[in-house]
């Protein structure tokens, strides 16, 4: 095949392995094999009926014409009204970006933000196109590693020894992907106190905030001298079952959200107009529509429970209590470096992915991806049922 002489700063970019995962499971599904997929985190429930409706009433009113960059008024203005009642702020309509999915607003922000040299503060594990985003606008990601003993949540002390002068942002993921860590209010409080005589811009990625079975704690309601420098990430795939529609935002200091909309204005524009008004009922206060996503989270709950019960009683692994979002995040050395059921001996998570796809038809993702060697991911935001036979076939596989 011809080679092609690609840009110098895709030399080092890795695909997402999350959507990859997520294309393997289709192309084999279309081949006819039964895989159970744990692998690609969205919510496998449908959209509420009220946010369809408002996305086929757009359709039908011809709401389907070019919107500001950025998003429509209306819809910027009810995140703003949600993220002040959320936060205890007030931002503006202008102070909010409305993008294509959180992964769009997300790199925008290292777009708009990092120069060549700079630094980002990544603590691994961490979700996976955080690097890549980071990587692509020049700066360099710092991963200082928690693990299962810290409950996954970066210490003082380990964000103190990855500051530098050059640190020009720092990540926050709370609940997190891939570890569905929680940080509590003192935590947070912690991390600010070290974050007091940095200069560094923080982007908190509150994607998972609908889905927390502890008391969720915000950065800027518990470090709110931050505001001129955070940068709220957000949308309404997780919460509100909207992967596909695309709508997530970026809320914060004017010249940042402004800075990351004309980015906007010169690529995608905004997202689909169709999910903007969808979206805008997915914003606006609606008691009815707030229990439906308390009892999505209920649901998730019942499930992670489910599955936490089930991996227990698989010897080799041990698996830390998630206290939010829709991940187990395993410890699987355990299952390394000796014989599975058919002689097969894996070195490494991602080999053992790749055995329990080809052998037991289930769909993990290996922690490298999440810069944590040593774990695998599941996603539980799928059925009762398969998640009983998911870690079966797992169970069955590695015994
Ligand atoms: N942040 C985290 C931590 C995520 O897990 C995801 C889901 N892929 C996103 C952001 C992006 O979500 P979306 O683009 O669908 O809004
Ligand atoms: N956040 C999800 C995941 O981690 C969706 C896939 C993606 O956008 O990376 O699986």
């Amino acid at each position: 095949m011809k080679t092609y002489r690609l840009a110098r700063r895709l030399a080092q970019l890795e695909p997402s392995a999350t959507a990859a995962m997520n294309a393997r499971v289709q192309q084999l599904r279309a081949e006819g094999v039964k895989v159970i997929s744990f692998s690609v985190g969205e919510p496998d429930f449908n959209t509420p009926e009220p946010i369809k409706a408002a996305g086929i009433d757009a359709l039908n009113k011809n709401l389907t014409h070019y919107t500001p960059a950025g998003g429509i008024v209306e819809l910027r203005k009810a995140i703003a009204a949600r993220v002040n009642a959320d936060q205890g702020l007030t931002y503006t309509a202008n102070q909010i970006c409305v993008t294509t999915g959180a992964k769009e607003g997300l790199y925008l922000a290292f777009q708009a933000l990092c120069d060549e040299g700079d630094e980002a503060i990544i603590p691994a594990p961490y979700w996976v196109s955080y690097i890549e985003q980071a990587k692509l606008a020049g700066a360099t990601p710092i991963t200082p590693m928690t693990t299962d003993a810290t409950g996954f949540r970066l210490t003082p002390e380990q964000l103190r020894e990855a500051l530098t002068p050059r640190t020009k942002i720092v990540v926050l993921n709370s609940p997190s992907n891939p570890t569905g860590a929680v940080y509590s209010a003192a935590e947070l409080r912690a991390l600010a106190d070290v974050l007091q005589d940095s200069e560094a811009i923080i982007i908190t990625d509150e994607i998972y905030d609908a889905i927390s079975y502890v008391e969720y704690a915000r950065w800027l309601q518990v470090a709110p001298e931050f505001a001129d420098r955070t940068l709220i990430v957000n949308g309404a795939s997780k919460a509100y079952a909207m992967t596909g529609w695309r709508v997530g935002y970026v809320a914060g200091p004017l010249p940042i959200v402004t800075a990351i909309k004309d980015i906007l204005s010169h690529t995608s524009t905004h997202t689909a107009s169709i999910s903007q008004y969808a979206a805008l009922v997915a914003y606006t206060p609606n008691a009815e529509l707030d229990q439906t996503v308390r009892d999505m989270a209920a649901a998730f709950l019942k499930r992670r429970d489910l599955i936490l019960g089930l991996l227990a009683e698989i010897p080799g692994i041990t698996c830390a209590v998630p206290d939010g979002a829709f991940y187990v995040f395993p410890n699987i050395t355990g299952l390394l470096n000796r014989p599975l059921k058919n002689g097969t001996v894996c070195t490494t998570s991602d080999e053992l992915n790749n055995y329990l796809l080809d052998q037991a038809h289930i769909a993990c993702v290996g922690g490298e991806s999440f810069g944590a060697p040593g774990y695998i991911r599941f996603s539980y935001a799928t059925s009762e049922a398969d998640i009983i036979e998911g870690v079966r076939r797992f169970r069955e596989s590695v015994s």
